[in-house]
């Protein structure tokens, strides 16, 4: 393919990466179980199992249940979704009106701010993994995220002036959290909170939480690429999921793990990323230098939960595959596979943490 030809495929599929996701997806829950019933037990009873979707957090937001009856289902589908939206207008920076956004102007003033429980329990979380990545996952790159929307749409990359503003309102050290009095203060003018590598990890954990609460335990929840897994389906080791090809010659076939009770996420530049003068620039930035990463690549992670695993796919994302990997088998649980292709048309990597090995499932 031309280069032009490559270029213009890459702006299109910026336009479709929603459905893209969606069709991404499709493979991932069809991969799910099948059966219907609970086995094992003489007295346990028949479930069936639902699937129901809705767009929520800009994603197609999908959830499998299993329950005794259509009602108890819908009745825990439409109490996981209400607290999804509800997470959606705190987290949010693309509602002005989010808590998130309301804290993000008071970067003007630099004053402290109180912080209600969910927002300090990501924004907490966020600021462990900044810490302990030496500042490669950074939630407060939001100047620098918006620079390269518009270097997408414009497909033009940031001039220097604008990036040395980005630069300037960045950094994890000017979100100062109070862990005693759960408060909040942007210490430069100018910031803007993203948590667009961890939100969605975390209501998806939030919404599983629902769904078991409603008597629902053997539930995927997944918020496109982030998921998670609760209790297996009736009959199953788990939950089969299927981690998606790169899409570039050479890259080894889609493949299976099994998980449960464990968050799944993937990371990288599939359909977001621009291409200018031969080099690819991702949605995620290295905050460190203010450029989109150029690794193509898809980065799996399996954690203890959708929230570490949302973080952490993103962290080796920037982190790049030797500290990436290192970096999660320091966290207990955690394993990690990446394929990437380090520039175009260089020959496509395969490399995997040690624990990744315990997870593998076979094709259904
Ligand atoms: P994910 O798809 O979970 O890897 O998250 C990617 C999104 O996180 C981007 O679209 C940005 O909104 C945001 N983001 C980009 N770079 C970073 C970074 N270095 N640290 C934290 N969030 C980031
Ligand atoms: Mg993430």
């Amino acid at each position: 393919m031309t280069s032009i030809a490559r270029t213009s495929l890459v702006v299109a599929m910026r336009f479709v990466w929603v459905r893209g996701l969606a069709l991404f997806l499709l493979g991932i829950v069809a991969a799910g179980c099948r059966s219907t019933r609970a086995e094992g037990r003489v007295d346990a009873p028949a479930l069936r199992r639902f699937e129901f979707q809705e767009p929520q957090m800009g994603v197609p937001f999908r959830m499998v249940l299993h329950a005794r009856d259509e009602s108890q289902a819908r009745d825990a589908a439409a109490a996981a979704f209400a607290r999804v939206r509800e997470l959606n207008g705190i987290l949010s920076d693309y509602d002005e009106a989010s808590e998130l956004s309301r804290l993000s102007r008071s970067s003007a003033e630099q004053t402290e701010v109180a912080v209600s429980r969910d927002l300090w329990t990501v924004l907490a979380r966020a600021e462990e993994f900044s810490r302990t990545t030496d500042g490669a996952f950074d939630v407060t790159v939001g100047p620098l995220v918006q620079q390269w929307k518009r270097a997408r749409r414009q497909r033009e990359i940031p001039d220097r002036a604008h990036m040395q503003m980005a630069l300037g309102a960045i950094g994890y050290r000017h979100l100062v959290l109070d862990h005693r009095r759960l408060t909040a203060r942007l210490t430069r003018p100018g910031m803007r909170l993203d948590l667009g590598a961890i939100a969605k990890g975390y209501a998806a954990d939030e919404a599983l939480k629902v769904l078991r609460q409603r008597g629902c335990s053997r539930a995927l929840v997944a918020a496109a690429g982030d998921m998670a897994a609760g209790d297996a389906p009736p009959g199953q080791p788990g939950w089969r999921i299927r981690v998606t090809a790169l899409d570039t010659p050479g890259a080894p076939a889609a493949s299976y793990v099994w998980i449960v009770n464990q968050g799944l996420s993937t990371s990288g530049d599939l359909f977001q990323r621009v291409e200018i003068g031969g080099v690819r620039y991702s949605h995620i930035v290295d905050p460190h230098t203010g450029f989109g990463i150029t690794d193509h690549s898809l980065v799996t992670v399996i954690a203890p939960d959708g929230m570490t695993a949302d973080a952490l796919s993103t962290s080796v994302s920037v982190l790049g595959p030797v500290r990436g990997l290192s970096y999660t088998e320091s966290i207990p649980g955690a394993a990690c596979h990446v394929v990437r292709e380090p520039a175009l048309g260089k020959p496509v990597q395969e490399l995997w943490s040690r624990r990744w090995d315990r997870f593998r499932a076979p094709a259904p």
